[in-house]
């Protein structure tokens, strides 16, 4: 099968595409805008290989969209382009408007027209896979809900309410057009080449040059943390074997408060480079979780999100391999041996290097 895979320079994009060419007989076209979150560096594994495609386009480019489906004839469509940081949303919202909701239904108009011009057989093959977030369900009240697949959207932020605009979208092709589309909401993912702007990549670097580790008021919100290798098989499978019109939530059953994942990273990174807890330049009695500082809460912070992943676990089968304990100590472990990647994000050379500044 052919997939087209949008935003598949990003973090869970390129984890998506490394798995399919990686260990399956399938192919990819990689359509990515390659914005600061683009990285195709993340890539450098599978770009040299047959089966892999790399497009440079804006997904709110319906023209370009019209060309690479024609081209290339997809099977499958993953879309997992997007803006995807909650405080640049806050910042600058319009970017989360253009792309998620405005290029989402492009997309959408752009996969429809392609897959009516499909013969029999290949229409009813074709597959619009749309990946989004458990943030469209808003904050959970007691302390032991979770989100389920009937569960309302509430979105706080401009980046959970354009992603529950773009699921609805999604829904309304299906309703009205018979798009076959699937939808799967997914809880915060972590592991390798996650851009250091997000927590826990952050704090990794953060802790090993010894400079503050932020955290959000008391650290008190509760995420529900996927292995990032762990989602990207999930979406494979639901891409081809969920069943159309269907949506699946995927989550970890790690709910962990944001002090105690940064605990955790002071403590790996105090068994696995002890040398440098005592780097900043005061020396620092309490090793690295002497540099957590607490900064002003962000604004409609949503306290806890948790996952019932029982769905996509019953209908296909898919676990979750990594505990929270065993994926941290690979990311960890990631960080600390691709210290070249780290350092062309951080200074910037990914970005210029490719603009030729
Ligand atoms: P990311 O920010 O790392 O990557 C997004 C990718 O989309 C980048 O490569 C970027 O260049 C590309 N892109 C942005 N705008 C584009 C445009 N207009 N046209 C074409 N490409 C464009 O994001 P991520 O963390 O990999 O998330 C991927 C998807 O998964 C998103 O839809 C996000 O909402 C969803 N998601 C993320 C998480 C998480 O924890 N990261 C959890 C659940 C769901």
């Amino acid at each position: 099968m052919k997939i087209l895979v949008t935003g598949g320079a990003g973090f869970i994009g390129s984890a998506v595409i490394r798995h399919i060419i990686n260990n399956t007989n399938d192919s990819v076209v990689n359509v990515d805008k390659l914005t600061y979150a683009g990285n195709l560096e993340s890539l450098f594994e599978v770009a040299k290989s047959e089966k892999y495609i790399f497009e440079k386009i804006d997904i709110c480019d319906r023209k370009e969209l019209d060309r690479v489906l024609d081209t290339y004839q997809p099977d499958i469509v993953m879309h997992l382009a997007a803006e995807s940081h909650v405080d640049r949303s806050i910042d600058e919202p319009l970017h989360f408007i253009h792309t998620n909701i405005v290029g989402t239904y492009n997309l959408l108009e752009a996969s429809r027209s392609y897959w009516l011009s499909l013969d029999k057989e290949k229409k009813r093959r074709f597959k619009f896979h749309h990946i989004s977030t458990d943030e469209v369900y808003g904050d959970l009240k007691g302390p032991t809900d979770l989100f389920t697949e009937e569960t309302s959207y509430a979105p706080s932020s401009p980046y959970s309410a354009s992603k529950a605009s773009s699921d609805h979208l999604v829904r309304a092709w299906y309703r009205t057009y018979g798009l076959p589309t699937l939808v799967t909401n997914c809880s915060n993912n972590y592991g390798p080449y996650h851009f250091p702007e997000k927590l826990i990549p952050l704090v990794i670097l953060n802790a090993l040059e010894g400079r503050d580790l932020p955290i959000y008021g008391k650290g008190e919100q509760v995420r529900d943390w996927l292995y990032v290798e762990d989602h990207a098989r999930a979406l494979y499978q639901v891409a081809k074997e969920g069943l159309v019109g269907e949506t699946y939530n995927i989550g970890g059953h790690n709910e962990k408060t944001n002090i105690e994942v940064v605990r955790l990273i002071c403590s790996l990174l105090e068994e696995l480079v002890p040398q440098n807890i005592f780097s900043k330049a005061s020396g620092n009695p309490q090793g690295f979780e002497g540099l957590i500082t607490h900064v002003m809460d962000r604004p409609g912070h949503d306290i806890r999100y948790a996952i019932d992943a029982s769905k996509v676990e019953r209908e296909l089968g898919w676990k979750p391999k990594e505990s929270f304990e065993s994926g941290l100590r690979k990311t960890v472990e990631w960080y600390l041996l691709n210290n070249d990647w780290c350092k062309r994000v951080q200074d910037d050379s990914y970005q210029r290097e490719r603009l030729g500044v």
